[in-house]
């Protein structure tokens, strides 16, 4: 379903990716782990074109991301078509970007509305279903200011899902929150992936990591260090980078 493959970044002189491959199968969940600096937001971003790269390919469910190719020659996609493909692109952010100004439920309603997929009414009743799915029905009505952390995240959950994405990425979601409402979100997550959705997660929840991913991806000064299953990466890492990492965050 996200297929990475030899990407590679810079900003400046600064070679952030250094030829990251990843290939994350439809239903399953990529833990992505890794020091600050490694790359794992600028990876993520890569994947909704976000940050173009500059050299590798990027596909969700087979399409090139942010480009099309004519004879052997790739042009960057126009925005409109590069909005296209986001919408079929979940993002949860750390710090959950809610619009202030608008309710819990026409946040969630705004995406469906703005792309034309669905009346304001249908978008509504689809909103509610899902601020349901989050635990949150009751706050329809709320603004985010009036929410936890953990509850705003949940409905930037439920935002995510709103135009039916083939994949929902998730950058450290919970890092901003107080340790007593990380519990609620991941639980949210954990529903998602049992669900069958395909994610890509960077966290250092390694509890979450151990119980919902199928890989385990440990990121290191621009490169994949490391991946394979969950015992295999955290309980047996062949590298001593990895090691020193999650005695760390354990
Ligand atoms: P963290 O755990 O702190 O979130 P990260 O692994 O997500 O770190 P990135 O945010 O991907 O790391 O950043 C990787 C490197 O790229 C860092 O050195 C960062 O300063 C640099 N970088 C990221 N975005 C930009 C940008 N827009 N312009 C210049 N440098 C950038
Ligand atoms: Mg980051």
């Amino acid at each position: 379903m996200i297929e990475i493959r030899d990407v590679h970044k810079s900003f400046g002189q600064h070679e952030v990716l250094k030829g990251v491959s990843l290939h994350v199968g439809a239903g399953e969940v990529a833990v992505v782990l890794g020091p600050s600096g490694s790359g794992k937001s600028t990876l993520l971003r890569s994947v909704n074109h976000l940050e173009k790269v500059d050299r590798g390919q990027i596909r969700v469910d087979g399409e090139l991301i942010g480009y099309r190719r004519r004879g052997d020659k790739l042009h960057e996609l126009k925005e409109r078509d590069v909005l296209k493909q986001r919408s079929a692109i979940g993002f949860v952010f750390q710090n959950f970007n809610l619009f202030p100004h608008l309710t819990v439920v026409d946040n969630i309603a705004e995406a469906p509305v703005a792309t034309g997929r669905l009346s304001r009414e249908s978008a509504r009743a689809k909103a509610l279903a899902l601020l349901d799915r989050v635990g949150l029905a009751e706050k329809a009505s709320s603004y985010p200011r009036q929410l936890s952390g953990g509850q705003q995240q949940r409905v930037a959950i439920a935002r995510a899902l709103a135009l039916d994405p083939k994949v929902v990425l998730f950058d450290e979601p919970t890092s901003a929150l107080d340790p007593e409402l990380v519990g609620e979100v991941l639980d949210v997550m954990k529903d998602l992936a049992r669900s069958g959705t395909t994610m890509i997660v960077v966290t250092h929840e390694i509890g979450f990591a151990r119980e919902v991913a199928d890989t385990v991806v440990f990121m290191d000064d621009g490169v994949v260090l490391e991946q394979g299953p969950p015992a295999e990466v955290l309980d047996h890492p062949s590298h001593e980078r990895t090691r020193s990492f999650l005695s760390k965050v354990l």
